[in-house]
């Protein structure tokens, strides 16, 4: 049988279907309408899950391996092998999963095992006069742009989340849904991302992230940050630096090696607006900036700057916010 149609990896959490997941639909039936052939998504998780919604969104055929016990535990090995064995089925010519802690764990383990090429982080994605896949994505510290063709079928690729439009929800659209149960993967080895069960911090999805850079002095000051970020009902961010510093875990990191946020109000806190970090931020919406340096290349984005002391400037701030909520 011939490599056909789009599969999308209609992503999870608690149930609910990840955002990504309709970014994904709307690129990929963009790919399959140039191409003529259908949307599939795979959608693995626990009974009732929405997964009618998937068709609104654009899918043709939804596969739905719906097993309360396997997984129950998030165990990314479960999922690799369930994906696994539904493109050997299916058959595929495109696989398409978002570049997140799931996507990146599962994508690469199944194009390993079926001996498939994997382009990651892709942030876009076109189809070539050959009807092969052109996969997108920045490389050398964003410098340039590399177009990559797999040879191997299916062609695997991961998107960065918030890269594409979520596809818009059409009720009129029809569709499959077909139902199955995970296979008895119990003795594969087992690998667990706990996380995923417990509610994890997303800074992706705040509307408000208040990030801090190396004019941050100490750890300890992030209680200063967290106030006005508490305030707005956001979250603290910051650059690489301080998590490589230990100022701050990983998942707070926005930039090209960390998160790519796409807030209402991004609140840079010293921070100088390295390309790298631009990468992860430069789409919010509005974009604030406190720097001592007036000649800081954030300035040059942001639509509000603040020339100052960020222990200054952020007090001010946030008594400013309480008073005029008192
Ligand atoms: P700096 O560049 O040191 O800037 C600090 C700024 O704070 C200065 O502009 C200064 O004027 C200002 N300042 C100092 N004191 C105060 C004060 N009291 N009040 C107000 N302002 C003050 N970086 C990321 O952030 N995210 C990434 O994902 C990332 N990925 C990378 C990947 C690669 C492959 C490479 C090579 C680099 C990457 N970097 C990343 C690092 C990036 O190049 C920069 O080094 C980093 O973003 C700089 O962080 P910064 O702005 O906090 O620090």
């Amino acid at each position: 049988m011939e490599y056909k149609g789009v599969l999308v990896y209609a992503e999870q959490r608690n149930q609910q279907i990840h955002k990504v997941t309709y970014e994904l639909l709307d690129k990929g039936r963009q790919l399959a309408d140039q191409l003529g052939v259908q949307v599939y998504c795979a959608l693995l998780g626990p009974a009732d899950i929405d997964a009618q919604e998937l068709i609104y969104r654009g899918a043709d055929v939804v596969y739905y391996i719906e097993d309360n016990e396997a997984f129950n535990e998030p165990d990314e090995l479960v999922y690799a092998r369930n994906l696994q064995d539904l493109i050997v089925k299916i058959k595929p010519e495109i696989c398409i999963s978002g570049a997140t802690s799931l996507g990146r764990s599962v994508a690469p383990r199944v194009a390993a095992a079926i001996g498939a090429g994997l382009t990651a982080d892709c942030t876009d994605l076109q189809i070539d006069e050959d009807r092969k896949l052109i996969q997108i994505r920045p490389a050398f510290s964003e410098n340039i742009l590399a177009h990559i063709k797999s040879e191997c079928m299916p062609q695997m690729a991961t998107v960065r989340y918030k890269e594409f439009s979520e596809a818009k929800r059409d009720i009129s659209r029809t569709g499959e849904i077909i139902k199955s149960s995970s296979l008895d993967y119990q003795n594969d080895a087992m690998v667990f991302i706990q996380e995923l069960s417990q509610k994890k911090l997303d800074i992706s999805e705040a509307s408000v992230v208040v990030s801090a850079g190396t004019g941050l002095r100490s750890p300890e000051d992030f209680k200063l940050l967290s106030e006005l970020a508490d305030l707005l009902n956001g979250v603290v961010a910051a650059s690489r630096p301080l998590v490589e510093g230990g100022f701050i875990s990983k998942d707070h990191q926005v930039g090209y090696s960390g998160n790519r946020v796409k807030p209402k109000i991004y609140i840079a806190c010293g921070i100088s607006g390295a390309p790298q970090h631009l990468a992860g931020m430069k789409d919010s919406e509005t974009i604030i900036a406190i720097n001592t340096d007036p000649s800081a290349p954030i300035f040059s984005i942001a639509d509000h700057g603040i020339v100052g002391d960020l222990y200054e400037v952020v007090p001010l701030l946030i008594n400013k916010i309480k008073s005029m909520r008192a």
